[in-house]
């Protein structure tokens, strides 16, 4: 980001924050050349972060990982077809974090909050494959938040 002033690309940033609306970061920047002030907005790229898998490995973030796990929670409901707009919901949640890196555990938790607010049935499948339930007493307890 250049400074608007005098074309220096070298800033200081005195302040930020995510502009959830938009998933856009708004950053007020100090030019370290002319020291004057300004404001820049921007959209973090799909590599600006990290993913933190369980292991401690990082990697960088897959937007087209994420939106699997979606497509096949998902399948044969009715809200197959608000799968982009469902993605692209939790890339902007993560994207307003504007973290250089996120655990996986964090992401998985984005997808469950969002699956369940669409799709008891999504959500469940989801559920039983991130946390890797292995007894089907963990499945039943899921299921008994859906009781009414
Ligand atoms: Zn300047």
């Amino acid at each position: 980001m250049n400074c608007p002033y005098c074309g220096k690309n070298q800033s200081q940033v005195l302040d930020k924050r995510a502009v959830k609306s938009t998933g856009e970061i708004r950053r007020r920047r100090k030019c370290l050349k002319c020291t004057r002030r300004y404001t820049t907005y921007e959209r973090l790229g799909d590599l600006e972060f990290y993913v933190i898998k369980r292991d401690g490995s990082r990697q960088p973030f897959d937007i087209s990982k994420l939106r699997s796990g979606v497509v096949k929670a998902l399948e044969k409901r009715p809200a197959f077809s608000r799968i982009e707009e469902i993605v692209s919901k939790i890339e902007k949640k993560l994207k307003s974090k504007d973290k250089k890196e996120v655990e996986s555990k964090v992401i998985g938790q984005t997808v469950l909050t969002e699956l369940k607010k669409i799709d008891s049935v999504a959500y469940l499948r989801f559920v039983s494959v991130y946390r890797q339930f292995k007894d089907p007493g963990d499945f039943s307890k899921e299921l008994e938040q859906f009781k009414v």
